[in-house]
Order: C-alpha cells, then structure tokens, then sequence
C-alpha cells in the first residue's frame, strides 16, 4: 500500500473551494526530500542540485526549492523567467538546451545562467550571439553505457551530447578562445532505480576529467550527474537508497579524483525524485460503465496527467476512504477524451467505487501537471500545495475559458 498525506475527509472540505479534478503537492515530503538528498552529498563541496523545471514548472515549488538551496535546469525562455520570479538567477541557473534558438541562448546569457551546450557547433553558433562566457559545461554523450532502460533508448540513438572526441575538442577550443571554468554534464538513464546508476556515471565523468586534465591541462570544476533516478511507481518497488547513491559517488571520488589532487564539485539536475513522489492528482468517479468489460469514468482525462496513455505507465490508485478494502475485479480506469488510451489504469485491481468517490492517482508531483495539454477544450486543472501545518493553499488555479480562448483575440468573436 502507498501513503497518502490526506484523507477522504480533507479530499472533501477542499473540493468545496476548488472542484476535482485537481493536483496537491505535499509541502513536507518534497522539504524531507531534498534535505536527504543535501545530506547524502554533504561530503562534497559545492554539491548543488539544479531542479529540472520541467518536471514541476510551478513557482511555488521553485520558491521552496531555492529557500532549501537549490537551482534549477532549464531549456526555455519561460523557464528561465520561472526561475528568476522564484527568486533563482545567474549561476544558480543551468541552461541545458538542445536545438536552442539565438533568442534562447541570449535570454541565458543575459541571465548570467551556466551555458551547457549539446554539441560542438554550438561554440560558433553563441560567439555569434555574444562574448563567450567565462564558464561553459559541455554535455557528453559516451555513446554506450551498460545502465540504460526504455525512456531513454539507446545511446546511438538519442540526439543529446557529443562524443568524447569531441569534447575534447570543444574543451580545447574553448580553452583557446578565453573560457576559464569548465564542467561535464551526461544524462544517460530516466526513472533508474538501479543504486549504482549515479556511481557509475560518477566514475566514467571523474576519469573523464582526468584524461582532460592530462591531455589539455584544463581542471573540470564541476560535473552535473543530471537527473534519471527513479521512483518506485508500482507499489512493489522499492526507493532508490540516497544515502547509499551518495556513497557510491563518494568511494568513485575518494578513488579517482582525490588522488589527481584535482576538486570537482557534483551537480545534479534531479526532476523526478524530488517531487514525483509527492505530487497527487485527485479526481472523482462519474460513472460506472459495463460493456465487454468494466470501466470506471472519472472528471480527469490524460490532458492532466499523460504518463500512462503516452508511456503505459503505471501509477498507483487509491479509492479514497477504501484504502484498506479488498479488491472486487478489474476495472479500467478512464478519462473523457475521445480517444482511447484515455485510460489511467487498465485491468487495475480496485475496491468497490461508487459514483461521486475519490481518486488519488500517486506519483504525478514530475511531469504531470506540466505535460498536461487542452485536446478536446479540456481546460488544465488547478495546482494546491498542502503546508505542513495541513492548511491547503492554491499555489496555481485552473484554466478558464477565457485563458483557453486567450490567443483566439485576433478573431473579432473573441475579443
Ligand atoms: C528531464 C531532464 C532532467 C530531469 O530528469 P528526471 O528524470 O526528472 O530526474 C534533468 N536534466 C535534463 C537535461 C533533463 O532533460
């Protein structure tokens, strides 16, 4: 079984002022989260986790995120003005993009972000735009790792980073042309919740800098492990150990890079890990369907949460107030847009669900909300983030009409 920060009884009172469909993020599990997370890389100096944007772009998470010292990771012009609104500028910011515009890369500059380029022609590409700046991380794509899985594909096949040649020679390009502080970023996994994922990258980046120090004399400063650790979606998965993930790291450390008398500080780019867990989306069962087999229709569709229709994800559902009841069959659990994969859960063990019951589907808090989309004219739902103190405040409303119709003004009927 999986917790749950709430109750029916509380689904209930906040439902009053802010109707289902609806996420809640639960203040003190992300706080707990990313306070581990600080603790298991107290060892290293300059250890900073850059929260994806992507995963949660909600200022209020970015706001409790940079009060609990973090930065965030961003690829786009509202990302970058997201951060900044929460209070997260200059090198606090890591701007890791690909395909990037000339407007993006300005709007990162001027910002004061750490640039991190996806490929080497991207070097001519910002000189054109502006002075480079002093610090520059590349992105390195070693094109085999043997820890990988589905999301991410690959490694042959994904677009992202540049090979070891030429990072090489981006670094001593860069080095020529003025830059003075380096770093190395790679993201090889998504949702990895193999423990030895972050040492083994960790061990390939740390001699990566070495061999940079030895052939080019340039000291990586820093190196950003990115994000790709997973959470345990089905609820016979076990979490991923941070404490053992910081460990790991450090033995990598203690043995590759203290004996260069080189100091390197970790970043990570962590999206999933710190609020997926603690992200819900709630919603209410309309009506109960019999045909060749037993649907249960609810007020959310996959315009709320896409996971399961674009990946055939699991997410875990409570019936609320029925937590401890006994399944009765197999239901499908599904939203109202006219397509089928519509579907939340499919052939899902469930209790008895009556019309007008709640369910909180767990493990939405990363990119959830922030996948969501308007097929159909469904309008995106509300964001509410429940304090410690248990009082419930809005941290985003959901979307009127009128937002909907908001770029229909040239049309002389909208305006
Ligand atoms: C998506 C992304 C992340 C976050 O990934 P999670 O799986 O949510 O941890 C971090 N860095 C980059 C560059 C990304 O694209």
């Amino acid at each position: 079984m999986k917790n749950l920060p709430f109750t029916k009884q509380n689904i209930e009172c906040w439902s009053q002022n802010y109707p289902t469909p609806f996420y809640v993020y639960d203040e003190a599990g992300i706080r707990k989260c990313v306070t581990d997370l600080y603790e298991a890389f107290s060892w290293n100096k300059g250890f900073k986790e850059y929260f994806a944007v992507k995963a949660t772009p909600t200022p209020a998470i970015l706001r409790l995120l940079n009060e609990l010292g973090c930065g965030t990771d961003c690829a786009s012009i509202p990302e970058l003005v997201l951060s900044q609104k929460s209070g997260i500028n200059g090198k606090n910011i890591i701007f890791t993009s690909n395909e990037t515009t000339v407007e993006e890369y300005k709007a990162a500059l001027n910002c004061g972000a750490i640039i991190n380029l996806d490929d080497i022609t991207h070097i001519e590409f910002l000189e054109k735009i502006a002075p480079l700046p002093d610090t520059i991380c590349c992105r390195y794509n070693p094109g085999k790792f043997n820890i990988t899985n589905d999301i991410m594909g690959h490694l042959h096949d994904t677009k992202f980073g540049m090979t070891h040649e030429q990072i090489l020679d981006a670094f001593a390009i860069l080095k020529s042309k003025g830059v003075k502080h380096f770093g190395i970023h790679s993201m090889l996994a998504s949702c990895s919740l193999v423990e030895e994922y972050y040492p083994r990258l960790a061990k390939k980046l740390f001699k990566f800098a070495l061999e940079i120090k030895e052939k080019l004399d340039i000291n990586v400063e820093f190196i950003d492990l990115s994000g790709g650790i997973g959470i345990p979606y089905k609820p016979t998965e076990e979490p991923v150990d941070i404490f053992a993930i910081g460990d790991g790291v450090r033995k990598m450390y203690e043995e590759i890079v203290e004996p260069a008398g080189l100091e390197i500080a970790l970043f990570t780019e962590m999206g999933r890990y710190i609020t997926g867990p603690y992200g819900y989306l709630v919603t209410k069962a309309l009506h109960y369907k019999h045909i060749y087999k037993e649907y249960i229709g609810v007020d959310a569709s996959c315009c709320d949460l896409m996971r399961p229709a674009m990946y055939g994800a699991y997410h875990h559902i409570s019936v609320m107030g029925k937590e401890n009841e006994k399944a009765i069959g197999k239901f499908d659990v599904v939203g109202s847009l006219c397509e089928n994969n519509d579907k939340f859960a499919v052939e899902r063990e469930l209790p008895h669900v009556e019309i007008g019951d709640y369910l909180t589907i767990h493990d939405a808090g990363a990119h959830g909300h922030s996948m969501g989309y308007n097929y159909n004219g469904k309008l995106r739902c509300a964001e509410l983030m429940l304090k410690p103190d248990g009082q419930i405040q809005p941290i985003r409303r959901a979307q009127s009409m009128e937002d909907y119709f908001a770029t229909l003004d040239i049309d002389p009927e909208f305006k």
